[in-house]
């Protein structure tokens, strides 16, 4: 769908249904959701930071019926969806049960911080991270998580709002999920769709993923507000599929030839379709999911080895 604004802010896109929308969506510039009606409603996600959460819960005042907070859902773990659960901890806060687990196993606030603190002495990863993550503030933060969790399916009604809460994890996390509203033709899809530059996956495997954009294609919606970027409409997801075909048929070549990750993300990347200096960055988590994926390969990721490498590839000598 063309004609909406990528702006700042929130934006409403049904009656009682707002995006908080936060360009350029780059990393860590998240959208977030607002429900309300009959005096409910209901947050999905919030920011990196409580400066930024605050930010946004302020322009939602704004919204009748908005404050108290009943409901707040994680689509997923990722700091940038959830280090400011903590402003909304007198709200139910939901979640899938494998991204309620993550909260005790992936990256704190405290973690980022330290990372910060010694970045200065990390050679060119320090100075990817102090240039990526140094414009939020991780002090003070008090991981706060899901009160509520779910798996598979779960109903909520804010007001007379009927919201359907869908997992489809392991896609771009192991426990990602969705805000669906029928009623309305919303969906919030979490970073399951990402519509600015490429989508990305740390863990995959890409059938997961790929089912989960099926089943988005398979729902009745006319605004689809993605995890980053602008908002869209289910083109936004086959768009992601497109991507996820046409980069999983090149990985596979470059696996069979024997050519390391990192080497095959920047072929793709500079002869590809995806040329974007976004996508490249994103090209090189992606290969080596898809790597991890075509080998069998069931370990974590080496999530800092990786940003060592897009950070090699992005801080000049
Ligand atoms: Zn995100």
């Amino acid at each position: 769908m063309t004609g909406w604004e990528y702006a700042k802010g929130l934006h409403p896109v049904k009656e009682g249904v707002y995006a908080y929308l936060v360009p350029p969506g780059l990393w860590g510039n998240s959208n977030c959701g607002l429900i309300v009606d009959g005096g409910e409603s209901l947050v999905v996600d919030t920011r990196y930071d409580l400066e930024l959460t605050g930010e946004m819960l302020k322009s939602m005042e704004t919204v009748p019926g908005a404050v108290p907070v009943n409901y707040l859902v994680n689509t997923h773990i990722d700091g940038d969806h959830i280090f400011g659960n903590q402003l909304l901890k007198d709200a139910e806060i939901i979640a899938s049960k494998t991204c309620t687990k993550e909260f005790k196993t992936e990256i704190t606030p405290q973690g980022y911080a330290e990372i910060l603190e010694n970045a200065p002495n990390l050679g060119k990863f320090g100075q990817y991270f102090i240039q990526t993550f140094s414009q939020f503030h991780f002090e003070g933060i008090d991981m706060t998580p899901p009160t509520r969790s779910f798996e598979n399916r779960m109903e909520l009604k804010i007001g007379n709002k009927e919201i359907n809460l869908i997992e489809v994890g392991p896609a771009h996390t192991k426990g990602d999920s969705m805000v669906y509203i029928p009623g309305d033709k919303v969906l919030f899809a979490g970073d399951v769709v990402i519509s600015t530059g490429a989508p990305v996956s740390w863990e995959g495997p890409l059938d997961s993923m790929i089912k989960a954009l099926d089943l988005i294609l398979s729902l009745d919606v006319e605004v689809l507000v993605p995890g980053h970027g602008p908002l869209g409409d289910k083109s936004a997801a086959q768009k992601n599929k497109d991507y996820w075909e046409y980069t999983a048929g090149e990985a596979i070549k470059f696996y069979d030839q024997g050519m390391p990750a990192v080497e095959a993300a920047e072929r793709i990347s500079a002869t590809g379709r995806y040329r974007s200096e976004q996508q490249a960055i994103l090209n090189i988590i992606n290969i080596h999911m898809l790597y991890r994926d075509i080998s069998g390969d069931q370990t974590p990721p080496d999530k800092p080895g990786i940003f060592g490498q897009i950070a090699e590839m992005v801080i000049p000598d």
